[in-house]
């Protein structure tokens, strides 16, 4: 392979070089077609294949050619605990990038969930780095299966949206190493991804996408990383330090291609002799040798899969994991499912109900082939014997025309700004509540929307927008029956929650949402999700605080349940809980040297899956170390070992810049969730 690039790279000229590491339009870069160099072709994003722009302006095309299988989001996804999930996901994610003719799907985001007031925290899977990287590495997998390269982004530290272009992430490096970084090198060491997007704000002082700590010494030298590194859309600010960063190509958002830093700038330099060629030959090396690896050019270059998208098959996968992916957060007096049986009329409340999700968000929205709303999702479901009926209870916002010019354009500019909120009238709450009143059974289907889980902007608060508070308790004082559906990227305030009865959660889910939705609430299957993240009362809990110039990741490793919990937070749902419509119960652990056993059983009467969780407790942290989901039918039992090795006891030294393993006594803990523990042991390392 590296002779193969060595004999291409020999033949270019410096001008054809440079047209390879920078966009030659938004979304490529140029081609040489005299030596068969094809352009490299990268779309977003995360939830499915984004439409498709022209080479110059931020106008989607409208070829009607576009339409796709809208998956469920990072959020959604990591909610299933299910690695092989996230392996089909990615497959599908490739195969419709593929089939799309792109090279580089610009996915996974793998940043932390800092803080839950992140607006890009829906595109994010966890607070935890651990289940994150399981997650991220088959993911990873999936997609390059598919000869298309995951791009895993956006490296690193990039927690909030609030001036993201230019605040600077302040953070030591053994919280680096211990929280921010394990998600990228699990997709890396165990994924073997291919493409990598550093990230619009700076780390340390220096800017991410073209910082030499980062780029070079770690992520090339100290990991090894051959793949290839490409910018945020926007993210370099100067050619001297592009060229002298391990970055391999430029893109930006302005139509102005050949004025990016890596463009005629470089060129000049190279030519006045003030920067080395070899500079660009190195990164010449990195993107000939992606193309290899994805039979873009040489041998194998006949054999690259083909792809295809909005398929049927990629359908039903999006629905099986949108089902995973419900997490049922409480259900007083088992009132969940309902029973279709027992019910002839249904009144079906909330915005969220009928509203469709699929092209918001930012760079991760898309043109859905269709898109299930929850009130379609149950009315399908329940066919013609149950009267279902439905009012919005708050304003919705209806989804306006589609502007011109995308957001896109202006991305890289701050000042964004949120649409303004309807006003929500005492006509819309009585008209909600007399429906409920006179029906069998009442579905409040609320939440969030992309208005407030989107690029560009964080949320200020958690407190549910449209007056959906007002709605809630009004229909909660009229029906304490009445069954609470939040659809959302990120959690929300519930001063209502101690009177629900029930509630569940839903991500972004993709086309198939409410279809899904509506088996959960029905019965058809029972919820499997666990939160991967912590669900606060108020954002306030949250020790990490958005800061719009100098960022200070002062609560250090103490992130979401790891500061949650040790110090009691009085939270609404902690990391890892979900329930089912069973119950499971835990016996029989022992550990043997590093071989912890248990036995799980379900004790209830329906199938479901437990995810039975392991945690590391030492006297200042807890850490989830490893998971494994058992499926099982009523009364079925299943023994479940986990292999811990030396270096789940290990913690990230600065002086020796690298984990070494930690000696002492160690509690290991076997929860349902983070706090719901189930069966403790200890474990003593030595030296
Ligand atoms: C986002 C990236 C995205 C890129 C290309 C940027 O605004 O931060 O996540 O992949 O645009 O659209």
């Amino acid at each position: 392979m590296e002779a193969y690039i060595e004999q291409l790279l020999s033949q270019l000229t410096l001008e054809e070089k440079i047209g390879m590491i920078h966009g030659a339009t938004l979304f490529r870069t140029a081609p040489v077609e005299r030596l068969g160099i094809p352009s490299l072709c990268f779309s977003d994003g995360t939830m499915g294949v984004r439409g498709e722009y022209p080479d110059a302006e931020w106008r989607y095309l409208d070829n009607g050619d576009d339409l796709i299988t809208y998956l469920p989001c990072a959020s959604a996804l990591a909610s299933t605990w299910d690695r092989d999930l996230a392996r089909e996901l990615g497959r599908v994610l490739g195969a419709e990038a593929r089939g799309r003719g792109k090279d580089v799907i610009l996915a996974p985001g793998l940043n932390i969930k800092r803080m839950p007031l992140c607006g890009r925290n829906f595109e994010y899977l966890s607070e935890d780095p651990y289940l994150a990287g399981e997650m991220a590495a088959p993911l990873v997998q999936g997609i390059q299966s598919q000869d298309v390269a995951a791009c895993a982004k956006h490296f690193a530290a990039n927690s909030q949206e609030t001036e993201r272009l230019s605040v600077d992430s302040v953070v030591d490096r053994q919280t680096l190493e211990e929280i921010y970084f394990p998600a990228f090198r699990a997709a890396i060491e165990k994924g073997g991804l291919l493409t990598l997007m550093g990230a619009y704000n700076k780390l340390n002082g220096e800017h991410c996408c073209t910082s030499q700590t980062l780029l070079n010494d770690i992520l090339r030298r100290e990991w090894g990383y051959d793949g290839l590194i490409v910018s945020d859309w926007g993210g370099v600010h100067d050619t001297d330090a592009a060229a002298a960063s391990a970055l391999d190509v430029e893109m930006d958002v302005t139509y102005d291609f050949d004025g990016h830093f890596m463009a005629d700038a470089l060129l000049k330099k190279v030519r006045d002799g003030q920067i080395a060629e070899e500079v660009i030959d190195e990164k010449i090396r990195n993107i000939l040798r992606l193309m290899l690896r994805l039979k873009m050019i040489g041998p194998n270059a006949t054999a690259r899969a083909s792809g295809t998208y909005a398929a049927p098959e990629h359908r039903q996968t999006a629905l099986e994991i949108a089902r995973q992916g419900v997490v049922l957060l409480k259900n007083e007096k088992n009132i969940l499912p309902l029973d279709p049986k027992k019910i002839k009329t249904l009144a079906v409340i909330g915005g969220n109900a009928v509203a469709l999700h699929a092209f918001g968000g930012g760079s991760a929205e898309l043109r859905a082939l269709y898109e299930i709303n929850p009130l379609l999702g149950i009315k399908k479901h329940l066919g013609g014997n149950v009267r279902v009926r439905y009012a919005s209870g708050y304003g919705v916002p209806v989804a306006g025309a589609r502007p011109e010019i995308s957001w896109q354009a202006s991305s890289t500019q701050s000042g964004a700004q949120r649409p303004k909120e309807p006003v929500l009238t005492q006509a819309n709450i009585d008209e909600a509540v007399a429906l409920a009143k006179e029906s069998d059974a009442v579905i409040f289907v609320g939440g969030l929307n992309h208005d407030y889980d989107t690029e560009g902007l964080d949320r200020k608060d958690m407190v549910l927008p449209y007056g959906q508070d007002a709605v809630i308790e009004a229909l909660l004082d009229a029906r304490p029956d009445t069954v609470i559906v939040m659809i959302a990227g990120s959690p929300v305030e519930m001063p209502w929650l101690a009177r629900a009865q029930s509630l569940v959660w839903s991500y972004y889910a993709g086309m198939e949402g409410g279809t899904a939705l509506a088996d959960v609430l029905f019965g058809k299957v029972s919820p499997n999700g666990r939160l991967a993240e912590t669900f606060l009362k108020t954002a306030a809990q949250c020790p990490a605080k958005i800061d719009p110039i100098r960022a200070e990741y002062t609560e250090g490793t103490a992130v979401g349940y790891r500061y949650y919990n040790p110090t009691d937070t009085d939270v609404n749902f902690c990391f890892g809980h979900g329930l089912s419509y069973t119950h499971f119960a835990y016996d029989g652990l022992k550990i043997d040297d590093l071989c912890v056993s248990l036995r799980v059983k379900n004790v209830g009467n329906v199938r479901a899956k437990e995810t039975v969780q392991l945690y590391i407790r030492d006297a200042t942290a807890q850490r989830l170390r490893a998971f494994v989901q058992a499926d099982l039918a009523p009364g079925e039992e299943k023994q479940i070992r986990f292999d811990l090795t030396d270096r789940d006891f290990s913690a990230y030294d600065t002086q020796k810049r690298g984990f070494t393993t930690v000696p002492g006594t160690y509690t290991i803990q076997i929860g349902a969730s983070s706090r719901d523990i189930r069966l403790t042991g200890r474990v003593t390392i030595t030296k």
